[in-house]
């Protein structure tokens, strides 16, 4: 049987914040009590709107920061990221690209401008999603994984519009990440007003993000900046793109275990958050 699922909450970003120097984005999902319930295994989402940055001789991001108990997933629209962390793990990831880095038990990273990005100036465009861990893998060994672009299946929903498989499965098509728990991951870009129809399994959790363009569900019309937030129950997501659209679709099992959130950290208790911070400033975490 088919039951649809029903929007949750949905809200937009009203302003943007600095990460450094260089991702200037609106924050779009928090770990709030509230919100935890139905976005988990996500954590957090940042979305930094295209925005153009001028040539310059100073590599522009994020200076060397740890991570535990999460996965960072960073999907690049427009300009390039680099990053390198302290268990190895490095590149750099171009339009199209996805870097799905895991940071389990813990590791020290940086996140700046390409060079030649910087060197060349350009419209940058990215989303950063966090991923939480289930308690038994919180301390799982870091890793880290470069999707390319030519890795995603990116299937044709029409001649104008396509539909690329970052993790998961969409109609048999298996995206190429490797995760912990259930998780989808689809990002839609379409040229057409479009209707789109996706399955999901019942009980698992359901946000979009509107990069561009409009998205229309139960009669109701949404912008580009909005996060539409869904219930658990029904196991199918119905609704109109128009022609300028761009978004993202995430869809996982939820992880029903407490959350401490805490900076760069996504613990189950407190203690756990203290013990981060004293193997962070000990050095376990690793150095760049
Ligand atoms: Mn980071």
């Amino acid at each position: 049987m088919t039951i649809l699922k029903k929007i949750k909450y949905s809200f937009s970003a009203q302003q943007k914040h600095w990460v450094g120097d260089g991702f200037h984005v609106y924050g779009l999902l928090r770990p709030t009590d509230e919100l935890n319930k139905f976005i988990s295994p996500f954590v957090m989402l940042d979305y930094a709107s295209p925005k153009e940055f001028s040539s310059s001789k100073q590599r522009r991001g994020v200076g060397e920061h740890p991570h535990r108990g999460i996965e960072t997933v960073t999907f690049a629209y427009q300009g390039e990221v680099e990053h390198r962390d302290s268990s190895g793990g490095g590149g750099v990831i171009k339009s199209g690209d996805v870097q799905w880095m895991t940071a389990g038990s813990g590791l020290v990273h940086d996140e700046f401008h390409s060079v030649q990005f910087t060197k060349k100036g350009g419209i940058f465009e990215m989303v950063q999603l966090w991923i939480n861990l289930p308690k038994k893998n919180k301390m799982t060994k870091p890793k880290y994984q470069e999707i390319s672009k030519k890795d995603i299946p990116n299937i044709a929903l029409s001649k104008k519009s396509e539909l690329r498989v970052i993790a998961g499965i969409y109609e048999g098509q298996k995206g190429p990440s490797s995760t912990f728990t259930e998780i989808n991951l689809y990002d839609v870009i379409s040229n057409e007003n479009k209707h789109l129809s996706l399955k999901f399994k019942s009980g698992t959790n359901t946000v979009i993000l509107i990069m561009s363009g409009e998205l229309e569900i139960e009669n109701k019309t949404f912008k580009d900046k909005n996060i539409l937030i869904f219930e658990r129950e029904g196991n199918k997501v119905d609704f109109k793109v128009s022609n300028d659209f761009k978004g993202l679709i995430l869809n996982g099992e939820p992880i029903d275990e407490p959350i401490i959130a805490h900076g760069p950290f996504v613990m189950n208790t407190k203690e756990e958050i203290y013990q981060a911070f004293s193997d962070y400033q000990n050095g376990k975490m690793g150095t760049l």
